[in-house]
C-alpha cells in the first residue's frame, strides 16, 4: 500500500493509518488516550526543544530517519543536563510513500524511544503531493519536539566554561556525515556507518558522578569546528584543540581525505563534546568510556583565558607545532544529513 492524499484528510483513511502504523508501534498510556493533547506528570524546571529531520536517504548504513529523529531531540535535551521524558512526533508524508517503508521507520522510532527512555505522547500526520523528480521516490519529513526535566541546582551551558576546563570528545568524529555521503555517492565501504545514538548513559553517568560538567553539545550539523566556535564565543575563552588527539576512524579519515572534506566540519549524530573542570577530567573520561557509545572518549584540548579582550577563538594546534584558527562552518556543507 502507498500513501495517498486521503491518508491526510483527517477521515477514515487517516484513522486507519494512525491505528495500523503509528499507534501499533508507539502506543503508551498517554498516546493511547488519543486526546487533542496529552497530559503528563511533570517537574519544576523543564527543558524544551524541537528539530525537523529531512535526511536523504531515509535509510542508511547504521540507522534511518526514525532513529535519527528520536536521537537528535533526546540528545539536545540531554545536553542541557535534563533527563528526557516526552516527545511529540509530526510526520509530513509525500503522496505515494510505501507504507511498509513508513512502518519500518516508525518501528525504528519506537525501538529508539525505548532505548532512550522517552515516550512519544502526541503526534500528527499530514500528506502532501510528491514534489520530487521522476527518479526520486516519495519521502517523508519528521519533526520531533521533546521535554525533559532538570534538577534545581543544575546549570550547564557554554557560558559556564572556565579557565583550564578540559575539552572531552566522546568518540570518533565524522561517522554520520561519511555514512550519508557514502550512500549518496553509491560508494561501498562496510567500515563506514552512522553513529546515530542516544547519549543518555554517558550524560547520566557524568551528572550522577557529580563531575563538574560546565558545558555539553552534541556534535551534529556543522561538526566539531562549529560547536567549539560556539563554546569559545559564548564563554569568551580561547579553546585549544590538539589535532593529533582528535579521534577519527581510519575508514572515515581515508574517505574524507579522498573527497577533500575537513573532518572539523563533518557532522555526527551520536557524539558529544563537553567542557569539564580540570580536576575532574580523568574521571569524566573514565565514566564516558565505560558508558554505551562512549568507548572512544578522549581529552582533545582545553579552554584558556584570552590575553586580550574580545570574543574567544577556536585554535587547532597542528602536528608540526603550528596553530590554525578554525572558524565556524560557512556556506552549505552537505545538505540533508539530518
Ligand atoms: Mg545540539
Amino acid at each position: 500500500m502507498n500513501i495517498t492524499l486521503s491518508h491526510g484528510s483527517g477521515g477514515d483513511a487517516t484513522s486507519k493509518l494512525i491505528e495500523e502504523v503509528f499507534r501499533s508501534e508507539l502506543h503508551n498510556e498517554y498516546l493511547d488516550r488519543m486526546e487533542d493533547s496529552s497530559v503528563v506528570p511533570g517537574g519544576k524546571r523543564l527543558a524544551l526543544t524541537t528539530d525537523s529531520f529531512v535526511v536523504q536517504p531515509l535509510i542508511y548504513d547504521g540507522g534511518d530517519i526514525g532513529r535519527l529523529s528520536v536521537c537528535g531531540t533526546v540528545n539536545d535535551l540531554l545536553m542541557s543536563g535534563a533527563g528526557p521524558k516526552y516527545l511529540t512526533a509530526g510526520f509530513v508524508l509525500e503522496e505515494g510513500l510505501d507504507t511498509e517503508l513508513l512502518k519500518r521507520i516508525v518501528h525504528s522510532m519506537a525501538e529508539t524511544a525505548q532505548e532512550a527512555g522517552v515516550k512519544i505522547v502526541a503526534g500528527d500526520t499530514k500528506v502532501i503531493g510528491h514534489k520530487g523528480g521522476k527518479d526520486d521516490s516519495p519521502g517523508l519529513i519528521i519533526n520531533t519536539a521533546g521535554v525533559g526535566f532538570l534538577d534545581d541546582a543544575l546549570n550547564v551551558g557554554a557560558a559556564f566554561i572556565r579557565e583550564g576546563d578540559a575539552i572531552i570528545l566522546s568518540g570518533n568524529i565524522g561517522d554520520h556525515h561519511a555514512a550519508i555521503m557514502k550512500e549518496r555517492l553509491s560508494i561501498r565501504n562496510g567500515n563506514i556507518k552512522s553513529d546515530n545514538a542516544p547519549l543518555n548513559e554517558m550524560v547520566r553517568g557524568l551528572l550522577d558522578g557529580k563531575v563538574k560538567v560546565h558545558a555539553m553539545r552534541d556534535v551534529t550539523r556543522g561538526g566539531l569546528g562549529t560547536v567549539l566556535n560556539e563554546f569559545s564565543r559564548e564563554s569568551g575563552s580561547d579553546i585549544y584543540i590538539i589535532e593529533e588527539k582528535l579521534p577519527v576512524s581510519d575508514a572515515v579519515r581515508d574517505f574524507s581525505a579522498l573527497l577533500g572534506l575537513d573532518i572539523m566540519y563533518m557532522g555526527n549524530e551520536g557524539k558529544m563534546v563537553c567542557a569539564v573542570a580540570a580536576e575532574d577530567k580523568e574521571r569524566a573520561v573514565d565514566i564516558i568510556r565505560s558508558s554505551r557509545y562512549g568507548e572512544g572518549a578522549t581529552i582533545i584540548g582545553y579552554a584558556e583565558k584570552r590575553e586580550t579582550a574580545g570574543k574567544g577563538k577556536l585554535i587547532l594546534k597542528t602536528g608540526i607545532g603550528g596553530e590554525r584558527i578554525v572558524g565556524p562552518l560557512y556556506g552549505e556543507g552537505l545538505p540533508r544529513i539530518c
